[in-house]
């Protein structure tokens, strides 16, 4: 059982002063409450746990030895190298998940959402793995599990029957990958990850890398699909970067039917791909959230996890200065990725669950501008991070 918990003088979300209690792992009211643990906030910002969007936690190499990337430039090239990697290097998704997850939990990602790969090659090992992170995790982040089919569905065959098999052993949503570039065939590989939706009654989140028309084709196919099942709120495109190389017309066009079907964007900022017009997207009301795709693996040595850092990339990346702007990239680490992936009892209203990060600023625009790494991390009324340092019983990966 965890004692009550008392955070005096918070920001929550950049907000006035306030005092947070938490009791039996949820906010209540905090009126002439006692408890037996209090905090001093300081004055610094109270956020909801940070949330991974779009992550690849059974691909990292972190704690392993350095990869030596000696991978061609096309998505092809990666996929192939990705695979022989897998074999070659023996990646542990067990372990390497739990690494990913301890090292983000450090900064205060609290929720996860994950695509796993399922191929032809490894089978449904990876899922199993994850979903043994999950479970030894569980107290200390959410995990969401994508059946992802990252060496293509279409033309390899016995990944269908595989992506099912991943469904009925726990994964929770069916992943999909570029329907024309990769599945050479966009109405048939829709088709079919929408029918494993309703069969198994989870949602969905595509890859779709696809550019400019070709891209927006497969935008309005999965519309009409999302409509046509009953699934709004429960599609997600992960990077839709046609979406930022079609002119302003058209652009509005797709924004408007994505956000009328309910459907969300995920978008890491990439540098390396066309900037989505986060204000366009933000006027319309669509749900925009963020992940740090795959970390310190073979398609990329970058990054670290950090979902405050992610939100100053998402800013700089869309030429985002202004403090609103910047509160809004916030928005999209935390409640954006929450909506998008389906979060219950997320932020910090009394009923919510007792999850925050505590920040050293005074406000969003500083925490996203000058992301300071000496967080105070406290899940479910439980300090787990202490001055950015894990804290208390912790799981021992091996
Ligand atoms: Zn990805």
């Amino acid at each position: 059982m965890i004692a009550d918990l008392l955070i005096r003088n918070a920001r929550p979300f950049g907000g006035p002063l306030e005092d947070l209690f938490i009791r039996d792992g949820r906010f209540v009211a905090a009126d002439s409450v006692r408890a037996a643990v209090e905090i001093d906030a300081a004055g610094h910002v109270a956020m909801p746990g940070l949330v991974e969007a779009h992550t690849h936690l059974d691909k990292t190499l972190i704690g392993m030895d350095w990869f030596e990337n000696r991978v061609g430039p096309t998505r092809n090239d990666r996929i192939l190298a990705d695979r022989d990697a897998k074999r070659e290097l023996g990646i542990n998704a067990r372990r390497q998940s739990a690494r990913q997850i301890m090292q983000t939990l450090a900064y205060g990602v609290l929720s996860i959402r994950s695509h796993v790969d399922v191929d032809t090659e490894i089978g449904i090992a990876n899922i199993e793995g994850v979903l043994e992170t999950r479970e030894a995790m569980r107290d200390l982040v959410d995990v969401q599990i994508v059946a992802f089919p990252q060496s293509g569905m279409l033309p390899r065959a016995g990944t269908l029957e595989l992506m099912d098999a991943a469904l009925s052993a726990g994964a929770d949503i069916v992943g999909g990958i570029d329907p024309a570039s990769i599945e050479r065939d966009p109405v048939r590989h829709l088709d079919a990850i929408f029918a494993l939706a309703d069969r198994h009654a989870k949602p969905i989140d595509i890859h779709l890398h696809e550019p400019g028309d070709l891209g927006a084709f497969c935008l309005d196919l999965i519309i009409e699909r999302t409509r046509a099942l009953s699934l709004q709120g429960r599609v997600m495109v992960s990077h839709a970067y046609c979406l930022g190389m079609l002119d302003a017309s058209r652009q509005a066009g797709l924004i408007e039917r994505l956000a009328a079907v309910r459907i969300a964007v995920m978008t890491v900022g990439s540098p390396s791909a066309p900037a989505l017009p986060l204000r366009l997207m933000r006027a319309s009301g669509l749900t925009v959230a963020s992940g740090s795709d795959g970390i310190q693996g073979t398609w990329e040595p970058y990054g670290n996890g950090d979902m405050l850092e992610r939100a100053k990339y998402l800013a700089q990346r869309n030429g985002m200065a202004n403090d609103v702007d910047l509160e809004y990239a916030a928005r999209v680490c935390t409640f954006g990725g929450a909506d998008g992936i389906g979060l219950g009892g997320y932020g910090l209203s009394d009923g919510c669950f007792g999850d925050l990060v505590l920040v050293p600023a005074r406000t969003l625009a500083e925490a996203v501008a000058l992301t300071p790494h000496k967080r105070t991390v406290i899940r479910r009324g439980r300090v787990v991070v202490d001055g950015g340092e894990l804290a208390g019983d912790l799981p021992v990966i091996e």
